[in-house]
């Protein structure tokens, strides 16, 4: 009896750390999605992309504030995994590239 007590306490508990350990992997699952496939891409001359001086390429981009080796896939307010067009979290509803900068750019 306590033999099947415990292995249900065990089941319960191996059962439960599953859970746990999914939700964040479920959320992470779910942004990338969105990062893919849902957002039209940002174009250049919206006006939040102009006035943040947005540029698909960063090697393109003559910025005074842009120092080499800077792109939205290293910027801390970047949220697209490792997708080639993703999230930005300061440009709701479209994604930004990879390869981008924008004035904004903050070290990750
Ligand atoms: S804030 Fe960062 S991720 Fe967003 S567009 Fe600018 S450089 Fe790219």
């Amino acid at each position: 009896m306590a033999d099947t007590i415990n292995q249900g306490r065990r089941r319960f508990l191996k059962t439960s750390a599953l859970g746990v350990a999914a939700v964040p992997f479920t959320g992470l699952m779910l942004q990338q999605q969105v990062a893919r496939a849902d957002l039209p891409r940002l174009s250049e001359d919206d006006d939040i992309a102009r006035s943040l001086d947005y540029r698909h390429d960063a090697t393109e981009v003559t910025h005074s504030r842009y120092q080499d080796g800077q792109i939205c896939g290293n910027c801390a307010l970047w949220a697209g995994g490792d997708a080639e067009w993703g999230v930005c979290r300061i440009i709701p509803g479209k994604a930004v590239a990879r390869a981008g900068w924008c004035n904004a750019w903050v070290a990750g």
